[in-house]
């Protein structure tokens, strides 16, 4: 098999596996995309990676020459970013409850957007601008109300997220307090309607909604926002679903309301931008396993064992999450045999692919997973005492290594 240009079989072989291997093309690819159907396409827009979905130093410094700021959403995420020279101004901040700490330490970077959440973070930023004599950008987190998994609009949705205000809350008391807080510069609102969407329904009506909503918002106070934040969520090809859709698909009727809405009104159309990071990375990854034992339950269910599994990929526990697997030394074999892979840990629920047609898998195969470019590594953890994978980098035929592969040593060594 081969992925960019580079034989899979010999990167497990150099950098060992489990392997997460990335292709810069790829990540450089989509950013791409996003220039010429968004950014060039609509003036006074941009785009910030959600740096959730991957982050990495070399992530980072990637998407900063492509043009593209940085979503960040914890203290962590934030240094990270400042570690590898993103400029702060480029930062966008959301949580949906930010230490006091945090926003500290995003005061103090100069972090360029703070996505305040709620009336608590509002009042807390508000003080602690003013004790660090600063003015941060806010944005309001709006919660719309869609719900984007059936893509009905569930009156009652905003009700039931942990993210961000409701509507009603924003026209009534959190835009009130946000344009007479003296230590923050209210410049609009967000919304992120979900993840890994495939249709645009929700997205469309969200805008609605948020624009509605702004309209009220200069009725009742003369406010003329000057940023919308439409979040990402657009959808990529894991294994059943669509292919990846295009960015344009979501953005273009988005754009449409958008303008429209502003022309209607008289005023200047406000910065919009958008924060896409699944659709960014990926696709652009697969991981790499070893095969282990190979062995048939007492159900008739062949299981190929793996050497990674839940602590590396999560997303199977998490929400069922479905992949596609291709056999790396046997790609060119008929499909002959249907297998479950298995992962490693300690967990009936450590089961990566259910029911796929693979050629026959023997000990010291590879298999690679597609698709696991996005919250895969971002996700990772130790359960099992499972050292995290290394993440090799792949660009024109060319491997290289990004991030080492985790030691024993590293495993304890905040251990006392
Ligand atoms: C997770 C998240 C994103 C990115 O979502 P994707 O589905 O990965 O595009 C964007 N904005 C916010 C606020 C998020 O929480």
């Amino acid at each position: 098999m081969m992925f960019y240009g580079c034989d899979v079989s010999e990167l497990a072989k150099e950098y060992g596996t489990p392997l997460y291997v990335m292709s810069e093309d790829d990540i450089r690819a989509r950013c791409r995309e996003i220039k010429s159907d968004f950014i060039d396409k609509y003036e006074n827009t941009r785009a910030v990676f959600a740096s959730k979905a991957f982050q990495t130093l070399e992530m980072c410094r990637i998407v900063k020459s492509e043009g593209l700021g940085l979503d960040v959403v914890s203290g962590g995420e934030i240094y990270a970013a400042l570690k590898a020279g993103t400029d702060p101004e480029d930062m966008v901040f959301h949580g949906n409850t930010k230490s006091r700490r945090e926003l500290e330490e995003a005061l103090n970077a100069g972090v360029g957007t703070i996505v305040v959440d709620n009336l608590s973070e509002l009042e807390l930023l508000n003080e602690l601008a003013a004790g660090a004599a600063k003015k941060p950008e806010i944005l309001l987190r709006v919660t719309p109300g869609v719900d984007s998994h059936t893509h009905e609009y569930i009156s009652t949705g905003q009700k039931d997220s942990k993210f961000g205000f409701s509507v009603e809350e924003v026209a009534d008391t959190a835009a009130e307090m946000a344009i007479n807080a003296e230590n923050v510069d209210f410049k609009g609102v967000h919304y992120h309607v979900g993840s890994q969407l495939h249709d645009n329904t929700s997205h469309i009506m969200a805008t609605d909604i948020i624009l509605n909503m702004l309209g009220g918002l200069k009725e009742k106070y003369g406010f003329i926002a000057r940023e919308i934040n439409c979040g990402g969520g657009f959808g990529v090809h894991y294994a059943g679903d669509p292919k990846r859709t295009e960015a344009a698909y979501f953005l273009d009727p988005v754009m449409e309301k958008i303008n429209a809405f502003y022309e209607a009104s008289g005023d200047a159309r406000p910065l919009v931008t958008i924060e896409p990071g699944r659709w960014i990375a990926a696709e652009a990854g697969i991981t790499v396993y070893e095969v282990g034992s190979v062995k048939t339950n007492a159900a008739g269910r062949v299981c190929i064992g793996i050497d990674g599994g839940f602590p590396d990929n999560p997303r199977v526990a998490l929400y069922n999450a479905e992949y596609e697997a291709v056999a790396v030394e046997k790609a060119d074999q008929p499909c002959s045999e249907k297998v479950t892979i298995v992962g490693k840990c300690c967990e009936s629920g450590d089961i990566l692919i259910r029911d796929i047609m693979l050629p026959e898998l023997e000990r010291g195969d590879h298999v690679a997973v597609l698709c696991t470019g996005a919250y895969n590594y971002s996700m990772a953890s130790n359960y099992n005492r499972v050292p995290r994978p290394a993440v090799v980098m792949v660009s024109e035929g060319k491997a290289r290594l990004s991030v080492k592969r985790e030691t024993y040593e590293d495993l304890i060594s905040r251990e006392l």
